[in-house]
């Protein structure tokens, strides 16, 4: 008989190959809702205040999946997945082309609109996603600077120079960077410095207690005049509270997302809920 140790290893090692079933089965569901396009997947845009201004002109749009079943996927666990499986670049395609074209039909009816899409340092280090990202402007007849690209730091440091290269040629046609996540990853602010960046979305860890903690506003307000004094545009993310929104129109932060504006919804309800603010 197999002693406990065995036993152990052996259910161990089966429940991984079960973990790795479905993983796989995951992507492959993905890749079929990709290639079907059937509304399984579609966009939620998330607004981002102007704090100076007091208006929305800035939306992040973030993907869903919905399958049939009606169960979600959660972004964070297929997101992951496609990046781990290649499946991100025809992804992230897919999400450009309905973004650009979500920004043209708003041009249509009349609201001109810039939109964030996170990349990842795949698609970035992919030979055609600048030929790709300028053949979609045109397409859509989209002005490069209602793009913002997010992508955080992890991102950036996975392949540095050829990550760096890129962004500086999508920096040059008017596409604006910005840094996601910033705060939790481990660059150096040397290394900040260097980077083709034109924003600084400080992460939402930061924010959430923002008005409960001393710490968290020393490190927010000093971020926000990092980022000025280096000429770059901050973001705040994790907006939950009228506090955290007062605290960091204090601080002079550029813009504030999150769910004390809004949730991220669906293309209509953002136009609803803009047309409610305006009223
Ligand atoms: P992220 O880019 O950091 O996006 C912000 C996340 O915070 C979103 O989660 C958003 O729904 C959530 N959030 C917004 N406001 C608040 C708030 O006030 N409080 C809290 N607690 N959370 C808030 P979501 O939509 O689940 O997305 C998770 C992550 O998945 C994103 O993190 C991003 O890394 C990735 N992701 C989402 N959509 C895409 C996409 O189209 N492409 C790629 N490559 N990644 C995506
Ligand atoms: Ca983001
Ligand atoms: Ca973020
Ligand atoms: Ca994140």
């Amino acid at each position: 008989a197999a002693s406990k140790e065995q036993q152990s290893v052996r259910m161990y090692q089966a429940g991984e190959d079960e973990e790795h079933l479905k993983r796989l089965a995951i992507i492959d569901e993905l890749k079929q809702a990709l290639k079907n396009d059937d509304g399984q997947l579609y966009i939620n845009y998330q607004p981002k205040l102007n704090l100076e201004k007091n208006t929305v002109d800035k939306v992040e749009s973030l993907i869903r999946w919905k399958k049939l079943d009606g169960s979600f996927v959660s972004p964070e666990l297929f997101i992951g997945l496609a990046e781990k499986s290649g499946l991100i670049i025809e992804l992230t395609h897919w999400v450009v082309k309905q973004v650009l074209m979500q920004l043209q039909n708003w041009r249509n009816d009349g609201l001109m609109m810039t939109a964030a899409i996170n990349v990842s340092a795949q698609d970035l280090s992919h030979s055609e996603f600048l030929s790709f990202l300028l053949n979609q402007l045109d397409q859509f007849d989209v002005n490069p600077d209602q793009i913002t690209l997010e992508l955080t730091e992890r991102d950036i440091m996975i392949n540095e120079d050829l990550v760096i290269e890129r962004l500086t040629q999508l920096k040059k046609i008017g596409i604006t960077i910005s840094v996601d996540d910033y705060g939790i990853g481990q660059s150096s602010l040397g290394k900040l410095k260097q980077l083709p960046v034109d924003e600084l979305k400080i992460d939402k860890s930061f924010i959430l207690k923002l008005s409960e903690s001393d710490k968290d506003q020393k490190i927010v307000s000093s971020t926000i005049e990092l980022g000025h004094k280096l000429g770059l545009s901050v973001v705040a993310e994790g907006v939950e509270t009228e506090s955290s929104l007062q605290l960091l129109q204090t601080m002079k932060c550029n813009h504030a997302q999150g769910y004390y504006l809004s949730r991220p919804v669906s293309s209509n309800e953002f136009v609803e809920w803009l047309q409610q603010r305006d009223a």
